[in-house]
């Protein structure tokens, strides 16, 4: 038996979820497929391994699907500052005091309580997919796969491994930096992978939850730190989880992987910034390859692509999700309106305007991070001063400084224009003469 469906979303991450519920709202009806059944949640359990640093623009959004208040009820993190600094000695940076090469964002100076939010991943997908439930629009169907798509004229069919068959007039492929859709949908991708890794490491420091959240950048890569909640559920708050994000190459951090907890703790303690707390346990560890992606299209027909599927970018400024979340109200947006003008769901001029708005907002992203990566993991000595000067003088133009805090926080969609047209214009360096 055929089930149909106004549209099929492969893919129940957070980027998934959070389109099939924003559809599912707006009076669509969603099959929501996952290989997997996303994790539940137990406030005894140890934080997820991965988390995200949520901006201010997907806490509304969240907010508006009605999703926030479930993660709020599960567990998050506001972060009221956000410091970055260069941590790497060159004599040359003599000629710049420390606190000035330090750049510091504070929420105060945006008259807001807090920058954004550190939200275990588990969290928020888990709050997402409970709302799905909660939608009788939504059919979830899990511990499935995907066997075939025909991207027909008429309506888009998928044929599961079982045997069953969904039919709808749009598929979208949220599944993931492999995706399976696109490579069956034949969306072909541009990518690069980048020299070094990112462990992400979950520990436990001394002290109360902190409100920053902060990276330096040393040679070898960054070393940032997030901060998670109490480990004291009774509100003691004698310690807290933290989560370590160490960037380094892929031989030096299967030596660290391979440590003891003792070991790896002092090694920690000593590489990163004296601004660390002092730590007492290392619950969890894991590496992450660092790759650019992106796909060459963002549909095909009836195909479309959402979330990591159609971009992947440094996690650095730990902006994947956002603009993940950012496709997703496009794309909403875009379905939601040709539903409403009685025309079919999947247009080529409606498909195309979503792909307008996304592909350029997404690749000037990732141009951004990779500008931020090359200029900081290089040591010539004209670049190690003019990322120095770069950050003192974001920290005398309090108003620049502003305005790219509340794009980085999703209140603004642009960046503003002046470094609009600086990346746009940027010389098309080999390491960011693709996507
Ligand atoms: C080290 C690190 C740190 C990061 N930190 C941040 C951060 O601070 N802030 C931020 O915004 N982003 C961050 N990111 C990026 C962020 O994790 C991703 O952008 C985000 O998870 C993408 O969500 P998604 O829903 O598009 O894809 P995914 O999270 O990959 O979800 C894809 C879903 O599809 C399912 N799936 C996959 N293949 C199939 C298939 N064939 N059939 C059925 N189902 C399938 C999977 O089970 C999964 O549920 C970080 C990434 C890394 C590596």
């Amino acid at each position: 038996m055929t089930q149909s469906f106004d549209v099929i979303i492969v893919g129940a991450g957070m980027v998934g979820a959070a389109l099939a519920n924003g559809l599912a709202q707006a009076g669509l009806t969603v099959a929501l497929l996952d290989r997997e059944t996303p994790a539940p949640f137990a406030p005894e359990d140890p934080p997820d391994l991965r988390v995200s640093a949520l901006s201010a623009g997907t806490e509304t959004y969240l907010s508006r699907l009605g999703v926030w208040s479930r993660i709020s009820a599960m567990r998050l993190t506001p972060y009221r500052r956000l410091s970055v600094w260069d941590a790497s000695h060159h004599p040359l940076s003599n000629l710049i005091t420390k606190p000035l090469a330090r750049t510091t964002f504070d929420a105060a100076d945006l008259g807001r309580r807090h920058l954004g939010h550190i939200v275990e991943n588990r969290v928020t997908q888990r709050a997402l997919w409970d709302q799905a439930g909660s939608d009788e629009r939504i059919t979830r169907l899990t511990d499935v796969t995907v066997s075939a798509i025909d991207n027909g004229a008429d309506a888009a069919t998928l044929t599961l491994t079982d045997g069953r068959t969904l039919t709808a007039e749009v598929l979208v492929g949220a599944d993931g930096a492999r995706s399976q859709i696109r490579q069956l949908a034949g969306i072909g991708t541009t990518s690069d992978q980048y020299a070094q890794q990112a462990m992400v490491i979950s520990v436990q420091y001394a002290g109360s939850p902190q409100d920053i959240t902060w990276q330096a950048f040393h040679p070898s890569g960054p070393r940032a730190f997030l901060p998670l909640h109490s480990v004291e559920p009774d509100g003691a708050a004698e310690h807290s989880w933290g989560s370590l994000v160490w960037y380094d190459t892929p031989a030096r951090l299967s030596e660290l992987k391979a440590l003891p907890e003792d070991a790896l703790i002092s090694d920690i303690q000593r590489a990163f910034p004296q601004d660390l707390p002092p730590l007492v346990k290392v619950a969890g560890r894991a590496s992450f390859p660092l790759a650019r992606q992106h796909a060459k299209s963002y549909f095909v027909n009836r195909v479309v692509l959402a979330g990591d599927a159609a971009h992947t970018i440094n996690p650095l400024a730990g902006q994947g999700v956002n603009l993940g979340f950012q496709d997703a109200e496009a794309l909403q947006q875009t379905l939601v309106e040709a539903r409403r003008a009685g025309q079919p769901l999947a247009t080529a001029s409606g498909l195309a305007h979503y792909q307008s708005v996304r592909k350029p907002a997404n690749r000037r992203m990732m141009l951004a991070m990779d500008l931020f990566y090359h200029a900081f993991s290089n040591q010539t000595p004209p670049l190690h001063l003019a990322r120095n000067i770069g950050l003192a003088l974001a920290n005398s133009l309090p108003f620049a400084k502003q305005q790219v805090t509340r794009y980085a926080m999703g209140i603004d969609a642009q960046l503003p224009l002046p470094i609009r047209q600086l990346i746009d214009r940027a010389p098309r360096l080999p390491f960011m003469n693709r996507g």
